[in-house]
């Protein structure tokens, strides 16, 4: 952009300004950098140390050259200095200032100015130290920092573009507000805390006794928090006045939240104490990810990471793999829903489930963990959500948003759902239709996809629902919102889906009956507080149980597998072919089925897959691929045609890495034939699925090269620590970063 600018002129020549006019001068897109400071001698300093090209000994003649002033004096210098240079702006000028509040400039603009000149744009850099003066200029103060401009109604569209793009060459982003909304968040995000910090250094200064020793002894988490009580006095003296209002109103909130605290220390109020405590902690993180508009799995994937496995070696020991992803979101839910405090162990620490945690910890919940899998809610009851400070950001998770729009229908609150780029894609209308016929207000953007608005204080009706395709998201979201819908609510699957929300509502004593394919709930019972060891993943498990059974002289226990009859498909599969495989200690938990398996190797042998089962192991097909090419004889998968819309076209997938092994397999249009035979090494693509790259490093075990696979990163967001795992047992993989 040619700015056209051939005079900028810095009015104080401090830090601020000694910084910006030093990172101009560099890049020399604003023509000559011209400084001015009531202060000669710190004029002259800018001029000796190379900050400005040139020290303005008049103001008056600086003024009537520049193209652009900058004003970067104290917010109580501005009224003084428009004052003195107003006479002699010219009509082309542009004017900013950088003043840490904005209305008392604006105000100050309005006295001086009769008419706003259209070259005027307030703004705001949100960069700087303890330190003051030229002396402490730094030309990269402002890089990878933030810069709000406030522009006027006056202010023309040419001036903000020109000021976005100064700010912007020296390394900072701009973000545009209005003067109100400035002086809100500055008040709440920088001012308070400077109020927090001057006043707990003087209070703590002023104790008579020993005051000494508390500043010896203090450890560094109290030197980073009163950092800033070091800034310049009157600096804030003069924040304190210009922006008065708006910081009184965020000292109230912050004074009548630690009185709360407070009487929560003095009767001994754990869970205020904690909900304060937890929710503070996980706030951070949850922000970023919000402004980020990211998931942890997008964050991983932009690291490249191989498998790489080395041909041979058997298969033992008694392992555990990472907990069930469908029963964690249900355990917050349910969890968060029941008298008393649930405790959880088991968690899956994974993107989606900590979504759901986040989301009730949102509506008042207080949630300690997660912990190593270990989770405490102390339940609010079915009536005791509170409404959430703003919209319940889920990320990438579908279940999260489909299930809680079903209980957000029914609550006296109004709610917005919202989530990162993709699953602003996915469409809610599946919930959103079946939840409106139960008489929820839902609004959602073009085509039914997310943001979704939900109304709150509706009074939900029963309804009966057929669902048009079978869905365990649409059903649990639809018997969530039964529960306070007058009457009863039942839903009918067209084919057998997960029935996880049904079991585990029966295991916190909820009454779900189930009448042949139609589930149905009826108002007014309660959930009670229980405990969950959430059941290892049965679609994690698979890679072991593949890898055990392809594998002569192996013997592995897989503890804790939850064996829900809607998700047994492999274990069905695999002793059709052939596998040597017991279910021990069976029990139930939180009303799930739970059971050890374990698993020997025993020879395979290829089998025509019944169709039937393979709704009920749909996940599990990149691994059933493997074990079937490891079998005697011919496998053939048929009625899978929903693999070539899975995270990748599995079925592709599979197909073209295991002909890269020398394997002999035909896809077809809705599965595969595969021959049993040798397997050769070689370099595979995983194309970003998890599930195709672990079947492939289970694979090594029978091949007699190594096996590459390339794009493993997503591994990491449905099995986290597979690698650590799978070479604990005995299969020969690294993971390799690039
Ligand atoms: P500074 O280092 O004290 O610099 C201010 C300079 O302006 C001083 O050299 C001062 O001279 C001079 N000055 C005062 N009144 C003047 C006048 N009427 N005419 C010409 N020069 C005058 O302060 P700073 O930290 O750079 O702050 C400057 C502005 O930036 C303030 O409005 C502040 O709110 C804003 N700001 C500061 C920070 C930060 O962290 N420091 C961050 C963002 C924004 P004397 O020394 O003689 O008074």
């Amino acid at each position: 952009m040619s700015t056209c600018i051939r005079n900028t002129l810095i009015i104080g020549l401090g830090l601020i300004g000694g910084s910006l006019a030093k990172a101009l001068r560099q890049n020399r897109q604003y023509g000559q950098i011209v400084g001015y400071d009531r202060d000669p001698e710190e004029t002259k300093i800018g001029l000796d140390s190379g900050v400005v090209d040139v020290a303005a000994n008049s103001l008056v003649d600086a003024v009537s050259d520049a193209d652009l002033i900058v004003l970067a004096v104290p917010v109580k210098a501005m009224e003084k200095v428009l004052v003195d240079i107003a006479p002699f702006i010219r009509e082309t000028t542009l004017i900013t200032d950088v003043g840490s509040t904005k209305a008392n400039v604006v105000e100050a603009a309005v006295r001086v100015f009769s008419v706003i000149p259209p070259g005027f744009v307030p703004g705001h850099p949100i960069a700087g130290s303890e330190k003051s003066g030229v002396a402490a200029a730094d030309s990269t103060l402002f890089e990878k920092h933030k810069v709000i401009l406030t522009p006027l109604a006056e202010s023309s569209s040419k001036a903000v573009n020109v000021l976005t793009h100064m700010w912007e060459s020296v390394g900072a982003e701009v973000l545009v507000m209005t003067v109100g909304k400035h002086d809100e968040v500055l008040a709440a995000t920088s001012h308070l805390p400077h109020m927090l910090a001057f006043s707990l250094v003087d209070t703590l200064a002023q104790e008579q006794d020993n005051n000494t020793d508390i500043f010896r002894y203090a450890a560094g988490g109290f030197r980073d928090f009163t950092r800033i009580a070091g800034s310049d006095p009157t600096m804030w003296h003069d924040i304190c006045l210009a922006n008065k209002n708006a910081l009184l109103a965020q000292l109230d909130r912050y004074t009548a939240g630690l009185a709360n605290l407070r009487a929560a220390i003095e009767c001994g109020d754990s869970e205020t104490m904690l909900g304060t405590f937890t929710r503070a902690r996980a706030a951070r993180e949850h922000f970023s990810r919000i402004l980020s508009g990211t998931a942890y799995s997008q964050l991983m994937t932009n690291q490249q990471v191989i498998f790489r496995a080395q041909p041979g070696g058997s298969v033992s020991g008694k392992i555990r793999v990472p907990g069930d992803k469908s029963i964690s979101h249900r355990s917050i839910m349910l969890g968060s829903l029941a008298d008393g405090v649930t405790e959880v162990s088991g968690f899956l620490e994974g993107e989606d489930s900590l979504a759901t945690l986040q989301a009730f910890r949102d509506m008042g919940v207080v949630i300690e963990g997660p912990d190593a899998g270990n989770v405490t809610i102390y339940g609010v009851g079915v009536n005791g959500l509170k409404a959430p400070p703003g919209p319940l950001y889920v990320g990438n998770s579908g279940t999260s948003m489909r299930l809680l729009s079903g209980l957000l229908a029914a609550q006296a609150f109004d709610t917005e759902l919202s989530g990162d780029e993709s699953l602003t894609k996915r469409p809610m209308g599946r919930v959103a239709d079946p939840l409106r016929l139960m008489g929820a207000e839902i609004e959602t953007a073009e085509n039914g996809r997310p943001p979704l608005k939900i109304k709150g204080g509706k009074a939900l009706k029963g309804i009966h629902y057929d669902m048009p395709m079978a869905s365990a998201q649409v059903k649990s979201c639809l018997l969530l919102a039964g529960i306070y819908a007058e009457g009863e609510t039942s839903v009918t699957e067209p084919a057998p889906t997960r029935d996880h929300t049904e079991r585990m509502l029966n295991g916190f004593g909820y009454p779900v009956s189930q009448n042949g394919s139609t589930a149905s709930v009826k108002p007014g019972n309660q959930l009670h507080a229980t405990r969950i060891d959430v059941p290892a993943d049965i679609s994690s498990a698979t890679f072991f149980m593949v890898a055990a059974a392809i594998t002569p002289e192996s013997d592995l226990t897989i503890e804790h597998v939850g064996i829900n009859p809607t998700r047994i498909g492999i274990i069905n599969i695999l002793r059709l072919m052939g596998a040597n495989l017991e279910l021990l200690n069976e029990r139930e938990v939180g009303g799930e089925p739970v059971a050890d398996i374990r698993i020997r190797y025993a020879p395979l042998k290829g089998i025509h897959v019944p169709e039937d089962q393979v709704p009920l192991a749909i996940d599990e097909f990149p691994a059933i691929f493997i074990a079937a090419a490891c079998a005697e004889g011919t496998t053939i998968v048929t009625g899978a045609e929903e693999l070539r819309v899975k995270e990748s076209d599995r079925i592709q997938a599979m197909v073209d890495g295991l002909k890269i092994l020398g394997a002999n397999i035909e896809g077809t249009e809705d599965g595969a034939v595969i021959e049993g035979s040798e397997l050769s090494g070689g370099t595979v693509e995983s194309h970003d699925d998890h599930r195709i790259a672990m079947a492939f490093a289970v694979a090594s075990l029978r091949s007699t090269g190594t096996i590459t696979v390339n794009d493993c990163a997503n591994v990491a967001t449905s099995f986290p620590g597979f690698v650590e795992l799978a070479q604990s047992v005995g299969i020969k993989v690294e993971r390799e970063e690039g």
